[in-house]
């Protein structure tokens, strides 16, 4: 129980660091200095009024001082982060892996919003997550180096691959590279059938919602997707639940079988 109670404080403080860097990377600002400020009127934030979620509710979401909204991601990815870190913990305890799979979620969740927002993977977290993605696989059990790298190429190769065909298609780059950086970065952690599994899933789901987008919204078919932020929920989907279903399709597939 202490530590869940730990896991909880810790992921609301680290959630809060992580909008920080969600906030500052894209714009090219430290992330030390300054304090946090308002975008708007550019008040300092006071301690009080910086708490995780709390502050946001009574706040009701708009700056103390100039009354600008509050993005609604700041709440939520200081939900998400303790959430993520609880459901890791749930499958892997406190163990080295959980605090190397907490790393890996958090760069998931802070790369999946900076491209919402900025259409742009920034390669200051994707670098440094394959790096430490590689040096990881010298130490872990599960995933030696040398698969660690063919899932970095893996993924990131199928993603090329596929950019590749919608450009002979339609004459238009699809997407960027900072999809196949988060890629390299994906494969190197999760090994490349979770690499492939996160792919047709993050596909999958952008197809339905940009299918959604289409049809019920009427947007223009060219209208662009942020793939990262698909990416993001479905690597950490195939991180806990990736091999399991891998499983259960595999022995679904072995019972067709005469
Ligand atoms: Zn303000």
């Amino acid at each position: 129980m202490e530590e869940i109670i730990f896991i909880v404080f810790f992921g609301l403080a680290w959630g809060s660091f992580l909008n920080v860097l969600i906030y500052r990377i894209p714009l090219g600002m430290s992330i030390i200095k300054p304090p946090s400020s308002c975008p708007d009127c550019e008040k300092n934030i006071k301690y009080h009024d910086n708490i995780p979620i709390i502050s946001f509710v009574l706040l009701k979401g708009k700056c103390r001082y100039c009354k600008a909204k509050i993005p609604f991601s700041y709440p939520l990815v200081e939900f998400l982060t303790p959430l993520s870190f609880l459901l890791i913990y749930s499958l892997h305890s406190l163990s080295f892996f959980f605090f190397a799979s907490c790393f890996f979620a958090s760069a998931l969740i802070v790369l999946g919003v900076i491209d919402f927002y900025h259409q742009i993977i920034p390669d200051e977290i994707t670098l440094p997550g394959i790096a430490l993605a590689l040096i990881y696989s010298l130490f872990r059990k599960d995933l030696s180096l040398n698969q660690a790298l063919v899932g970095a190429l893996a993924g990131a190769g199928s993603l090329l691959f596929i950019y590749g065909l919608y450009y002979l298609l339609r004459k238009k780059e699809g997407l960027g590279m900072g999809d196949v950086t988060m890629m390299l970065m994906i494969g190197a952690y999760l090994g490349w059938q979770q690499a492939f599994f996160t792919l047709i899933l993050a596909s999958l789901a952008g197809a339905l919602v940009g299918a959604f987008f289409i049809f019920c919204k009427k947007k223009s078919p060219q209208y662009a997707l942020p793939f990262g932020t698909f990416l993001s929920p479905a690597a950490f989907f195939a991180l806990l639940w990736g091999e399991k279903v891998l499983a259960a399709y595999l022995s679904l597939y072995k019972n067709l079988l005469p």
